[in-house]
């Protein structure tokens, strides 16, 4: 897994940093994450190739998270997209999207609406899963939860050469099928192979007050990000709108037990995020400040 910072600012843009916008890619497939304006450009600054973008997860319907689609929908259909677009949403989007985009596009969109406010699977692919999960913002506001399936086995390849077991078996004992030799000799598969990568998470929390249950959703995360709105100097400021600070944002890290933690959406007041970093850090000791067009191993 692979995470992209196009946008790392909260409201507006400021000091060169864009509203909310980043891109996950899971083998080769890139997965957009809110999409505040300027997300299209910011894809060209980075060089994202946004045609391999087939699912679109918005997380509410405040400006900064999508003010950006509008215009990256219309360009897909201007490249000649044929390809269908699922597009994640609160309902609302729909009629927003409809009544600018008011003629045909080259390709459907699909839509899912985010209703649940428990963890609900919204997307089931083969390799990966999306869950959303609602979070407390001041308006309907959903986190998103991505998991990687590592099921596949890996061969041990000396007991294997040992027990000279065809080729053509190899991917069958790494799905744990067992093997029988012609004389009817059974071989388990937990003898030949060993258990693979585990699974991997990456748990995007949106906008959202301090909340502890958001540490159960992300326990054991491999990432998480999380926003850092404000500093805890200016927790009132970040409790009456909704928001949280660093300092929260890396409790929540440490409750959940997180591998990695990414803080973002900086207030406009912040001319960097040093202090955001020193912070957070006092906290939880493996934090990073999300930087726009820096990408992110998630192992
Ligand atoms: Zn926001
Ligand atoms: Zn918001």
């Amino acid at each position: 897994m692979k995470l992209t910072i196009l946008g790392c600012n909260a409201a507006s843009p400021a000091y060169g940093r864009h509203p909310t916008a980043q891109i996950l890619e899971i083998d080769g497939e890139l997965f957009l994450i809110d999409c505040g304006e300027g997300t299209q450009m910011r894809m060209q600054d980075f060089n994202i190739k946004s045609a391999r973008i087939n699912n679109v997860f918005i997380s509410h319907m405040h400006g900064d998270h999508y003010f950006g689609l509008i215009g990256w929908l219309n360009s897909q259909s201007l490249f000649g997209r044929t390809r269908k677009l699922h597009i994640y949403c609160p309902e609302k989007l729909k009629a927003i999207v409809e009544i600018q985009l008011d003629y045909k596009l080259s390709y459907e969109i699909v839509y899912t609406f985010l209703q649940e406010a428990e963890e609900t699977k919204i997307y089931d692919g083969e390799k990966i899963t999306v869950s959303s999960f609602a979070v407390k913002h001041s308006i309907p506001t959903w986190g998103f939860k991505f998991l990687k399936k590592n099921r596949k086995r890996v061969l041990i390849p000396e007991k294997i050469r040992a027990l000279e077991i065809p080729k053509y078996y190899y991917s069958k004992l790494c799905d744990g099928i067992n093997y029988t030799f012609a004389d009817g000799r059974e071989i388990n598969y937990e003898e030949v192979t060993a258990p693979g990568k585990p699974n991997l998470t990456y748990v995007y929390s949106a906008d959202t007050i301090f909340d502890e249950a958001l540490a159960k959703i992300a326990a054991n995360a491999n990432c998480l990000y999380h926003e850092a709105t404000y500093l805890d100097a200016q927790l009132d400021k970040a409790t009456a709108r909704f928001h949280s600070t660093a300092r929260q944002a890396a409790t929540i890290a440490k409750l959940a037990n997180t591998k990695l933690l990414i803080i973002g959406h900086y207030s406009s007041k912040y001319i960097n995020a040093d202090a955001h970093l020193e912070e957070a850090k006092c906290i939880f000791a493996n934090v990073k400040c999300a930087v726009e067009g820096e990408s992110y191993c998630i192992d």
